[in-house]
């Protein structure tokens, strides 16, 4: 399975330019290439504060909290994967630990254990 951060997406075709007006493409900002899961996933939270920090009331609150929340829980898998990376390589449980905390962050292409 191809590493993430070497993936091309099929709106730019690894080209970086958006077909439509030659700008830079808006999936991987002009790189060609997309960046881990755990940046697509900030990029992501980054523009549903942008829009729900206008429209404000509950909706953008509750928006606001859950991205802090998934920044939390990025956090805390971020530490368990380093954590996990301390272990010697025959440990079985880190190595479990370190496969399913890369499956949610993205950060290297998946070993299955
Ligand atoms: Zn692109």
């Amino acid at each position: 399975m191809p590493d993430s951060s070497t993936q091309t997406r099929a709106t730019c075709y690894g080209e970086g330019v958006a077909s439509s007006d030659l700008s830079a493409c808006p999936d991987c900002a002009g790189m060609g290439t997309l960046p881990s899961g755990l940046v697509l996933t900030e990029w992501r939270l980054r523009q549903l504060e942008q829009i729900y920090a206008t429209q404000g009331g509950e909706p953008g609150q509750d928006v606001m909290w859950l991205a802090t929340e998934v920044r939390r829980a990025h956090h805390a898998l971020l530490q368990i994967l380093a954590a996990s990376q301390d272990a010697d390589d025959s440990d079985a449980i880190a190595s479990k630990i370190r496969f399913l905390a890369n499956d949610v962050l993205g950060m290297y292409p998946p070993k299955p254990v």
